[in-house]
């Protein structure tokens, strides 16, 4: 959640109550100094101070200007704006970047961004809302966390952001040990003015995951609020279980969490035994199955909101979003539902590769591929040879595989597709290389790796995609 807070009225007051502190602090033994330090002071990034151009790069249609606007205030808690702030001017789409070595942040121990947001009353009236995303970079820009900022007040402003809900760009899964450049990016034309960025240190190191505590309060906000007597009286009906490769949450009574994390083991495996070069994960994926499917599609909103994006709550019974995996109870398919396993891969492959899940072909391809090993479908041979039966009845390879979100009935397809990469020593001999190229290209989309990875193209990928396809599910 974004924690907006006014600037007090009573600034001076907290500085001074700093100032004392220390004052206090040096009179008396060193550690309690150290202490009081720690406390108070936050680790400024950027006070716009010395010429713009030598800290930022504007995007095209974008101007940058230092600006001291008539109502700063002299004092603040720390930090504060410093009376030299820099105003941004942009078309939609503009914006800045700070250049190389400006921004140096040890972001896996960092809790909150900080930042002043400055917008005059003429502004106001001129643009009541406008929208901008701060974007923390990682050096090739290819891949970021980002936060939608909304601004609609007049004077400044002081925003506290919590790294934890900070969105994954789509292209490539960021790492914040990774993130050299902060940008800023209006959604609408307009102005605004910010100064002095800092951080706030966290108490733990972070990962580009949210924790299990952060988004078991979003999934059952109800149970951890319930008395000490209530839990213990057995009414709290939330249940975990985390293992090496997953970490179930639930309030389905009837599922069973040991044979579901056993599964999940197994799926696990067999992942690593056919991509044997994938990172090992640093936690292990979270799945949620709720009991009812309003909870969880309650829990998409809710999780929606808290990362500030829309997000179109899915007619599907399992979703995977920012590497959390969330489905719900069917009695009927019991514990070893074909869906937790999918939302399972969805989980496990964002945790060992760097592709965010986001419905292209890599992610769905290898989720169905590895479903259907698992739980084996009847009419599979079938529905495959109807699919070819036709061009209407099929996409084309080169629109499947352009990165783009594909529908639920291409899955065969890009099921198909990638257990022919999988099983034909030709292609899986390349698949390391291949996953490499698409991590740096921030895309999984194939075109540009064709010919220098497997020296083939579409024509040829097709022709070898649907020979395996008329071998492998031949009428029998
Ligand atoms: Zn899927």
């Amino acid at each position: 959640m974004t924690v907006v807070v006014q600037k007090p009225a009573n600034h001076r007051d907290t500085l001074g109550g700093v100032v004392r502190l220390r004052a206090f602090a040096i009179f008396c033994v060193i550690f309690l100094f150290f202490t009081f330090d720690a406390i108070a002071i936050a680790h400024e990034l950027l006070t716009f101070d010395g010429p713009l151009k030598d800290q930022f790069t504007a995007q095209s249609q974008s101007s940058l200007q230092a600006w001291n606007p008539d109502d700063v205030m002299s004092a603040s808690d720390h930090p504060q704006p410093r009376g030299r702030a820099v105003r941004v001017t942009a078309a939609a789409g503009g914006g800045f970047v700070t250049n190389t070595d400006v921004v140096a942040a040890e972001w896996p121990k960092v809790e909150s961004l900080g930042l002043w947001l400055h917008r005059t009353a003429a502004e106001a009236k001129e643009q009541p809302t406008v929208e901008l995303e701060l974007r923390l970079l990682e050096a090739d820009r290819k891949a970021y966390f980002w936060r939608r900022i909304e601004i609609a007040h007049v004077g400044w402003q002081k925003l506290l952001l919590p790294l934890d809900w900070f969105v994954w760009s789509d292209g490539r899964i960021p790492r914040w040990d990774k993130v050299t450049n902060i940008g800023f990016r209006l959604r609408d034309e307009g102005s605004f003015t910010i100064d002095t960025l800092w951080t706030e240190p966290s108490v733990m190191p972070r990962t580009e995951f949210t924790s299990t505590e952060l988004i078991a309060r979003v999934a059952f906000p109800k149970p951890l609020f319930r008395s000490p007597e209530e839990k213990s009286s057995g009414t709290s009906s939330l249940r975990t279980l985390e293992t090496r490769d997953v970490q179930l949450l639930t309030n389905a009574t009837s599922l069973e969490l040991e044979r579901l994390a056993a599964h999940c083991g197994l799926i696990a495996k067999q992942v690593r035994d056919d991509l044997p070069f994938l990172a090992a994960p640093t936690s292990s994926p979270q799945l949620i199955v709720f009991e009812e499917s309003a909870q969880y599609r309650r829990f998409i909103s809710r999780h929606a909101r808290q990362l500030k994006v829309l997000v179109h709550v899915p007619d599907t019974p399992g979703f995977t979003f920012q590497g959390v995996s969330s489905s719900f109870w069917d009695a009927d398919l019991g514990t070893l539902r074909p869906v937790f396993a999918h939302e399972f891969l969805h989980g496990y492959l964002s945790h060992t590769t760097r592709f965010p899940c986001h419905g292209e072909w890599l992610h769905e391809g290898l989720a169905t591929y590895f479903q259907l090993k698992f739980h084996p479908q009847a009419n599979l041979d079938q529905l495959v040879r109807d699919g070819l039966s036709s061009p209407k009845k099929h996409a084309p390879i080169n629109e499947l595989c352009n990165g783009q979100h594909i529908t639920l009935t291409q899955y065969w397809q890009a099921g198909t597709l990638c257990q022919m990469l999988l099983s034909e020593p030709r292609y899986r001999s390349e698949l390391a290389t291949l996953f490499q190229r698409l991590e740096a290209a921030g895309s999984t989309d194939l075109g540009p790796h064709l010919e220098p990875v497997w020296k083939t193209d579409w024509e040829t990928l097709t022709a070898d995609w649907r020979a395996f396809c008329e071998r492998k599910f031949a009428k029998k």
